[in-house]
């Protein structure tokens, strides 16, 4: 989670444990609201402004705007790691 929040230049403005705070770098926001959250240990995030949530796949799925498959392989390349196994649903 970590590398990818560093692929999307994602700088948290606050950090409390593996609790991540900051800008969202889904949505375009120019005020200093941070209400993008990410929680590095579990690989969640969830934004309050633009309501979209879920793992780090979904995360890179919003922000290169793929869908979930490509989405993961596109990631692992960008990674440099093999595909690994990609769970459907929650
Ligand atoms: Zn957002």
């Amino acid at each position: 989670m970590e590398q990818v929040l560093a692929l999307l230049d994602f700088e948290p403005s606050h950090r409390s444990g593996p609790q991540w705070y900051g800008r969202c770098p889904l949505h375009e926001s120019t005020s200093r609201s941070r209400p993008f959250s990410v929680n590095v240990s579990l690989g969640s995030f969830s934004c309050h402004r633009c309501h979209k949530h879920g793992d780090v796949i979904d995360l890179w799925a919003a922000a290169t705007g793929l869908l979930l498959h490509p989405a993961a392989i596109d990631l692992c390349d960008a990674l440099r790691r093999e595909v690994p196994w990609i769970q459907h649903g929650q």
